[in-house]
């Protein structure tokens, strides 16, 4: 017997918080019947549907994309814009992203349907480690990055400790490009650490997560996982 919410995440319908969601939003039915608790257990002999539609068990696949600037990091948007999922033509599993990059930030991203994996590595306590490569505007003193380094206070409380490196500048244009490793995933987090110490970031590559990185991909490719690599994230 399994909570049906991880059912549901496992067959690659939705992570398990949009489970919980789809559940208390009376979308799903067990043998016929609707339920909107929690709690409920189902065994392999049930019948699951969400939103009518019967709920069988995928293969788990696992991605990387190296997703472009300009492209949604959902499975579908609402305004018909091009999202990560439209790289995947060729894959019959519902795959979706395992956390988010901004529209506007490209680089690299994991795409699953594994609703458990996807919720381990984006639990607070996973600390993965993600490098961002940010252009940003101005020159920042040794100072305002140190501040980065120890943790920032921005309105939803102080960043943690994160690494800094600077990498290079352009006098002329009065901009700097900075590597920024961070293991926390809040939203727009690297852009609002940039924001808080006067250096709006006016580009943003994500180049690894955890000890995966964008080697051999151009932008806008993708590669499958090999069993060793998805061990080796969980
Ligand atoms: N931080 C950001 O500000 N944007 C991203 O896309 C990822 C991390």
């Amino acid at each position: 017997m399994e909570r049906l919410q991880k059912v549901i995440a496992h067959a690659g319908l939705a992570s398990r918080r949009k489970a919980e969601e789809l559940i208390l939003e009376g979308k799903v039915t067990v043998n016929g019947k609707v339920v909107r608790e929690l709690g409920v257990k189902v065994s392999g002999n049930d019948r699951v549907e969400v939103a009518g539609v019967p709920v069988e068990k995928e293969e788990p696949v696992y991605f990387i994309l190296y997703k472009p600037r300009g492209v949604i990091s959902a499975a579908i948007d609402d305004k018909g814009r091009k999202t990560v999922t439209d790289f995947f033509p060729m894959i019959k599993e519902r795959i979706y992203p395992v956390g988010r990059l901004d529209y506007d930030t490209s680089g690299i991203l994991i795409m699953t349907n594994d609703g458990e994996f996807a919720n381990l590595l984006m639990h607070p306590s996973s600390e993965v480690e993600k490098t961002y490569v940010a252009k940003v505007k101005g020159i920042p003193l040794r100072e305002n990055l140190k501040a980065l380094e120890k943790g920032i206070m921005l309105e939803d409380g102080k960043t943690a400790p994160a690494k800094v490196k600077f990498v290079s500048l352009d006098k002329k244009k009065q901009t700097s490009i900075i590597e920024l490793t961070i293991h926390e995933g809040r939203n727009r987090q690297v852009r609002r650490m940039f924001e808080a110490i006067g250096h709006p970031v006016l580009k943003l590559k994500r180049e690894t997560y955890a000890f995966l990185d964008l080697k051999g991909l151009k932008t806008g490719d993708a590669r499958e996982l090999s069993p060793h690599e998805v061990k080796q994230l969980r």
